[in-house]
C-alpha cells in the first residue's frame, strides 16, 4: 500500500479519535477533531453499523495510523509478535514501541511521530554514538539516543530541548536533559502505553 500523504486529521476523523500527528496543534481548539468530529467524506455524517471484521480493520488502521507505519510493515511486526513469548497483541504494540521514532518523539525532540521522523531522517541524531537515520531502528536496552554535535545548533533543535522540560518521558526511557540523551532501561509494558487500543481485536483480524 502508497504511503498516505494526506491531510493527518482526516486520518483522525476517520478513526473518531486524536492520533496526535500535528504537535502542539491537536492540544487545543484547533484540532480538526474538536471542530468536526464526523468521519471525511460526503457521508460522514451518516450513522453506520460497524460489523465485527468493521472493528477489528478499524482497529488495525487506528494503530498503523497512530505509529504512521505501512501495511507491509505492520503486518512484519505482527509475524515477529505472533512467535515471540507472551500476549501476541503486548508484544506487537510494545514491539513498535522501541522504534526509533517513537523513542525519539517520547523523549520530547518531536513534537509528533511524524516530525521526529523527519528529523531522524536529516540525520540529526545518533544512537550509541553512531549515525542513525532510519527510522523504523529497533532499540533495545542499554541504548542511548543522543543528538548529533552539529545538529545542536539547529533552531529547530535548540526549540525542542528547551521544551524538554514540558515533556514527561515514559518510565523506560532516561532522559538526561542537560546532554541531551535518551537511555532505553527497560522494554516497555503493556501498562507504558498511553493510547486506549483494543490490541485484541488487530490480532484477530490477522489470525483469519
Ligand atoms: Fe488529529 Fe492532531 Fe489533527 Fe487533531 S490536530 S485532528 S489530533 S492530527
Amino acid at each position: 500500500m502508497a504511503k498516505y500523504t494526506g491531510p493527518a486529521c482526516r486520518q483522525c476523523r476517520r478513526e473518531g479519535v486524536k492520533l496526535f500527528s500535528k504537535g502542539e496543534r491537536c492540544y487545543t481548539e484547533k484540532c480538526a477533531l474538536n471542530r468536526r468530529s464526523t468521519a471525511p467524506g460526503q457521508h460522514g455524517a451518516a450513522r453506520k453499523k460497524i460489523g465485527e471484521y468493521g472493528l477489528q480493520l478499524r482497529e488495525k488502521q487506528k494503530a498503523k495510523r497512530y505509529y504512521g507505519i505501512q501495511e507491509k510493515q505492520f503486518r512484519n511486526y505482527f509475524a515477529k509478535a505472533e512467535v515471540k513469548e507472551g500476549v501476541t497483541g503486548e508484544n506487537l504494540l510494545t514491539m513498535i514501541e522501541c522504534r526509533l521514532d517513537n523513542v525519539v518523539f517520547r523523549m520530547g525532540l518531536g513534537e509528533s511521530r511524524r516530525d521526529a521522523r523527519q528529523l531522524i531522517v536529516h540525520g540529526h541524531f545518533q544512537v550509541n554514538g553512531k549515525k542513525a537515520d532510519i527510522p523504523s531502528m529497533m532499540l533495545k536496552v542499554g541504548d542511548v539516543v543522543s543528538v548529533k554535535e552539529t545538529s545542536r545548533k539547529s533552531e529547530k533543535i535548540k526549540s525542542l530541548v528547551e521544551n524538554l522540560d514540558n515533556r514527561q518521558a515514559p518510565a523506560w526511557i532516561a532522559v538526561d536533559k542537560e546532554n541531551v540523551t535518551a537511555t532505553v532501561i527497560a522494554l516497555p509494558k503493556r501498562e507504558d502505553i498511553d493510547f486506549p487500543f483494543e490490541e485484541h481485536l488487530i490480532v484477530e483480524l490477522y489470525s483469519k
